[in-house]
């Protein structure tokens, strides 16, 4: 019986094991992507005391301390959390069964679907979600990036540093990321912006070899990099009452509790802003409320 289960191994949730462990909590942390979704960012650059870090080796170095200070880290995926008759909670993970007096749900978000012809017929087949996962299959090619927001704009440079040419597509007529990030795909000589346009189809056989745009025409292309937001990642919780913003985002109260008592949120996955700072610092809000918690527990 642990103290903390808590679910995601992003920024969140190893905020959130790291201060569980400086409480003395058991904590076991059960993750299936190691360091969440800002390990698959090309690089970090905006969390304050490091100027630059590789995504890949900033998530490995969240879990790396979270493990240092003694949390239990398990590599799995979480199937399902219910409440126990006891109080307590079973979280069931890749077939093994845990128990714990709390759960923290940090369990981040999933890429959003474009959801035209082709898209999950092609998808690793030039179809994909993740440019530092898949860029350099596209080496000297032709791809296009479809968004108009910050993670579009990231994934557009880092594909212009491999492929030969870079298509941002997006649907309205000015982009809406970070300065920093609009200039980057504005002054970058392989990315050309095409502005009120959407995606139609995207077409091929055994790959992807072009798509159909909103006024007609078609455009050659060896890959889609779909990078049109995501969605809060809540589809195994359905064991725990909880409830959800009109976004799908589990909503939660000052002590980052949910409906279910004994159950936290924090991360991507709750209402509020989409960066790994502010991830960071909800998981650990989160923690504070789950010491109140067992407090009270201890009391009755
Ligand atoms: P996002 O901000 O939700 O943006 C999604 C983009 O995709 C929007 O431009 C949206 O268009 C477009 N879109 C949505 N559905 C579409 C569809 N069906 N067809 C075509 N386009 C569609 O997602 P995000 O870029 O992943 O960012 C999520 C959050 O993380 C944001 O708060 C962002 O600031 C943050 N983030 C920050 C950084 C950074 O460098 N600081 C990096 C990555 C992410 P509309 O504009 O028309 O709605």
């Amino acid at each position: 019986m642990q103290d903390l289960i808590i679910i995601g191994g992003g920024p969140a949730g190893c905020s959130a094991a790291v201060y569980a462990r400086r409480f003395y909590l058991d904590a076991t942390l059960i993750f299936d992507r190691p360091g969440g979704l800002i390990a698959t960012a090309h690089k970090i650059e905006n969390w304050p005391g490091i100027k630059e870090m590789g995504g890949f080796e900033f998530g490995q170095t969240l879990l790396e301390h979270a493990r240092a200070l003694g949390a239990e880290c398990v590599t799995a995926t979480v199937e399902r959390v219910e409440k126990l008759p006891d109080g307590n909670f079973r979280v069931t993970a890749s077939g093994q069964t845990y128990t714990a007096k709390t759960v923290l749900i940090a369990s981040g978000t999933l890429p959003r679907q474009l959801g035209i012809p082709g898209e999950q017929e092609l998808q690793g087949k030039g179809v994909s979600y993740c440019a530092v996962c898949d860029a350099n299959f596209f080496k000297g090619k032709t791809v296009a990036v479809i968004g108009g927001s910050d993670s579009c704009c990231n994934e557009a440079e880092l594909l212009a540093e491999i492929a030969d040419k870079v298509y941002l597509i997006y649907r309205r007529s000015q982009l809406r990321a970070e300065d920093a990030n609009v200039r980057g795909v504005e002054n970058h000589p392989k990315v050309e912006i095409l502005y009120n346009t959407t995606l139609q189809e995207i077409r091929g056989t055994d790959r992807v070899e072009g798509a159909l745009l909103s006024d007609g025409s078609e455009l050659a292309l060896d890959g889609v990099f779909v990078a049109i937001g995501r969605e809060p990642l809540t589809g195994v919780f359905d064991g725990i009452d909880l409830d959800f913003s009109p976004k799908g985002e589990i909503l939660i109260d000052e002590n980052n509790g949910t409906k279910t008592s004994g159950v936290f949120a924090a991360g991507d996955v709750v209402p509020g802003i989409k960066q790994a700072i502010v991830a960071a610092a909800s998981g650990v809000s989160a923690v504070f409320g789950v010491r109140e918690y067992l407090k009270k527990l201890e009391q009755n």
